[in-house]
């Protein structure tokens, strides 16, 4: 009999349809009343896939008494109870490393444009206003001071990226990582107030709510720009907002944002505000690579009883 595997989350077809090959496979959004699907049929499933925008929390695994795996599509953790599921011997695996240099090519994007204008300068020139006259002088990339949030593993990536732009690098995090060259900065706003561009690269979570605050926001001052590719709990997004709306920031590049898909109307009317629908991994390579992992994880664990990719403790 094949393993009853169930799928809470939204996963691309390709890859639901390549666990359907190989699992007895239900999904739950599939099904006509979720909640009473899962009182008459959760104690069926050993395994579960889900992805990082939907997770796994604690009552939904209280529903599923039988269940020994978990196989996360992202490397975000934030909406996965991994506490809990540890606590009863539930294996965690998820997608780290393979989405390193598409997130990190994004945090790029993001600072050349907000710095340069570039999206603005597309409407300005769509718009007809070049023939009225030049686009305003910008801010120079190369060579600026760049702050990371994070020096984890997309972290470093977008710190090696730095080498090519010439930018001198500080990153904050809690502990200082062995064997880097980069300067770590105890202090989040001795951080800001030294950098140029502040890209945000930790975990999402509790422990990061709102770390980026309005006095961070102050400390990066009128001349910094922000950068998210994270989660967009870890930043204040109503003091973001005031602090582009006043100018106390120069500008921001954001791939994500408190209440995902919902982005808060005042920055739609802001220009110095870049604005991406949570695309930082969505490339073809990327995504492809992230469902292999989250397959190679579940058929690791079945046939050797181990992941190839652990999430860490809580
Ligand atoms: P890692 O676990 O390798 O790195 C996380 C980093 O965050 C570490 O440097 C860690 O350092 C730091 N950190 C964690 N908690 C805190 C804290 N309270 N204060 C300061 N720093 C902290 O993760 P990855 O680099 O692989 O990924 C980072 C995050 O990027 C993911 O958790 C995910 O949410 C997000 N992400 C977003 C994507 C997108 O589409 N926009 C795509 C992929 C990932 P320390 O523990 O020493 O504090």
């Amino acid at each position: 009999m094949r393993t009853r595997l169930i799928n809470v989350g939204r996963l691309p077809p390709a890859l639901e349809a390549r666990l359907a090959q190989s699992y007895d496979l239900s999904t739950l959004a599939d099904q006509a009343d979720p909640a009473a699907y899962l009182a008459a049929h959760g104690g069926e499933f050993e395994a579960l896939v889900t992805s990082a925008a939907t997770g796994v929390d604690a009552a939904m695994l209280a529903a599923l008494p039988r269940l020994r795996v978990i196989s996360n599509f992202g490397v975000g953790l934030d909406k996965v109870d991994v506490a809990a599921a540890h606590a009863r011997g539930i294996a965690v695996g998820y997608t780290p490393d393979v989405l390193n240099d598409c997130v990190a090519d994004i945090a790029f994007g993001l600072m050349l444009d907000a710095a340069r204008g570039m999206s603005a300068a597309d409407r300005f020139v769509r718009r007809g206003d070049w023939l009225q006259g030049p686009f305003p002088l910008a801010r120079k990339v190369s060579g600026a001071r760049l702050g990371l949030v994070g020096l984890g593993r997309i972290g470093r990536t977008i710190a090696q990226r730095s080498t090519g732009f010439e930018m001198p690098v500080r990153y904050h995090s809690r502990r200082p990582v062995d064997g880097v060259a980069w300067v770590h900065e105890p202090s989040l706003l001795e951080l800001a107030r030294w950098a140029d561009f502040l890209v945000v690269i930790t975990a999402g979570g509790p422990a990061t709510r709102h770390l980026v605050n309005a006095e961070v926001l102050d400390a990066l001052g009128p001349d910094g720009f922000l950068i998210n590719v994270a989660r967009g709990s870890v930043i204040d997004e109503p003091a973001l907002v005031q602090a582009l709306a006043d100018r106390r920031i120069a500008g921001a590049g954001l791939d994500v944002f408190e209440d995902e898909p919902r982005v808060p109307a005042a920055l739609m009317a802001l220009d110095n505000v870049v604005l991406l629908p949570h695309i930082a991994s969505a490339t073809r390579e990327t995504r492809q690579a992230m469902a292999d992992r989250v397959f190679d994880n579940l058929q690791s664990f079945f046939a050797e009883g181990r992941l190839v990719s652990a999430a860490p403790s809580a």
